[in-house]
């Protein structure tokens, strides 16, 4: 059987073993009304049944005290229903007496019935089993409580039947005594599968409870992550700026530099663009994970992003002997994307095809094509392409191929913002690829309107 307690320490354990408790004892209130009813009905049945066969004094003081004992169990249930804070073990000493004195009012029946006719006494054992019978229903979730009400009820008059040295009560007070020990262990089984239920239960609460406690913390330490790095990078961003515009500036205007101290300037420079360059890949980072990236939606002619892109990325694509062919930026569609995002996408895949190229290979930006509403857009390149597997993973934060050079410059933030960047505007990306030969990859984004047929 399951340990309910395998996850739990040893304080949330015994707060389990307390509701347990308390959940058990509910439950025997809570039948106390059926047991109540039931047993005023029958009890009832019975004297009306003796009335006029036994002593009737004896009926009537034992009727009396029947209905006395009963009150005193309603009278118990109002309070224990309007107590607020309870004491639950006194509760249960409570109702282990007023179900030893239900018991013992059952368990005379067959002395009063003694001078009845033998059907009578038959009947009156039968009255007995049913209502152990429902007492087991009724007073199930304790054993002890139970067996309060068992033993009078049953073993009192069973003994007393031994002494009657007639086969009839031999014979009824054995099978009395049998079924008072089948009636034990069933409430014993039944009471072990509830108290295991109940403590699954409470447990897997109490582990609710603390999942929920830990997402909370995780989700507020996330929160805070988001925005210290949102900010940070927002902190950083400014003085590199004003790094590269004054390497620039002293590169461009300060003849006085000698040729060392001008190869030293245009490292600076470049390893400063290097360095904003990661910048603004966490920053676009840090958004997404905040879900705080935002996309202006615009009417663009793709031709014009591709054109700006082109420009911007030839002089690198020239300088790493890469050819670079333009079929894209002479088309005319016009699609509904974010301008800078969109150019943000494509400089993305153009740069990678240039850096994951091999010496003399190309990158073609191929012609548009329209497709169910979107325009498919795709850059094809000569270099040393992907594995299945890679492919699938390229498009996670961080991640690098491991096996393409290392010194390539790079996060593998690229492609997983690039990607977010595309489902935002309503579009999709995706690539096909064969190790060593090259790589396609392509954007699909919204058409801004349908084409004339
Ligand atoms: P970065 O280029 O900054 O490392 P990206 O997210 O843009 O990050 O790319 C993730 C990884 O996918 C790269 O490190 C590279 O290994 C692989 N990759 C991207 N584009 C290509 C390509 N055109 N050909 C081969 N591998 C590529």
């Amino acid at each position: 059987m399951q340990n309910p307690f395998k996850d739990l320490n040893q304080k949330d354990s015994d707060c389990v073993v307390e509701k347990v408790f308390a959940a058990q004892v509910d439950l025997l209130y809570d039948q106390l009304p059926i047991a109540v009813i039931g047993s005023l009905a029958v009890v009832s049945c019975v004297a009306f049944m003796l009335a006029g066969l036994v002593s009737s004094t004896m009926l009537i003081v034992w009727y009396f005290v029947f209905i006395v004992v009963t009150l005193v169990r309603c009278w118990l249930l109002m309070r224990y229903r309007h107590e607020q804070k309870r004491d639950y073990q006194y509760w249960v000493g409570i109702y282990t007496v007023s179900a030893f004195l239900g018991g013992c009012l059952v368990g005379v029946m067959p002395i009063i019935a003694t001078d009845a006719p033998i059907e009578t006494q038959s009947f009156v054992l039968f009255v007995i089993a049913g209502l152990c019978a429902g007492g087991l229903s009724t007073h199930a979730s304790m054993v002890k409580v139970f067996t309060a009400f068992l033993i009078p009820a049953t073993v009192a008059p069973g003994i007393w039947f031994f002494y009657q040295n007639d086969q009839y009560h031999l014979v009824s007070g054995m099978v009395l005594l049998l079924f008072a020990l089948l009636m034990v262990r069933s409430c014993r089984n039944y009471a072990d599968t509830l108290e295991n239920a109940l403590k699954l239960q409470f447990s897997n609460e109490i582990l609710n409870t603390h999942l929920a406690e830990a997402r909370d913390a995780a989700e507020t330490a996330y929160e805070a992550k988001s925005v210290f790095l949102s900010s940070m990078s927002h902190e950083l961003r400014t003085p590199m700026s004003a790094i590269l515009g004054f390497a620039q500036l002293v590169e461009d205007e300060d003849d006085s530099l000698n040729k060392e101290q001008s190869e030293y300037m245009s490292q600076i420079r470049k390893a400063g663009w290097h360095l904003l360059d990661l910048i603004n890949g966490i920053l676009d980072f840090a958004k997404q994970e905040a879900d705080k990236m935002e996309i202006f939606p615009t009417h663009v002619r793709l031709g014009d992003a591709v054109d700006e892109c082109v420009k911007i990325v030839s002089p690198i694509a020239k300088q790493s002997g890469i050819t670079l062919k333009d079929n894209a930026s002479s088309c005319d569609v016009e699609v509904v994307v974010d301008y800078m995002r969109m150019k943000q996408v494509i400089l993305n895949l153009l740069s990678n095809g240039i850096k994951y190229n091999r010496d003399g290979g190309s990158v073609t930006l191929e012609s548009p094509e329209i497709r169910d509403g979107f325009c498919y857009l795709a850059i094809t390149d000569t270099g040393i392409g992907l594995t299945p597997q890679q492919m699938s993973d390229i498009f996670l934060p961080f991640n690098r191929v491991a096996g393409h050079d290392s010194k390539i410059e790079g996060t593998g933030i690229g492609l997983n913002i690039t990607s977010n960047l595309l489902e935002l505007m309503g579009g999709r990306i995706g690539v096909e690829s064969k190790e060593g030969e090259g790589s396609t990859f392509w954007v699909e984004v919204p058409l801004a309107e349908q084409p004339k047929k």
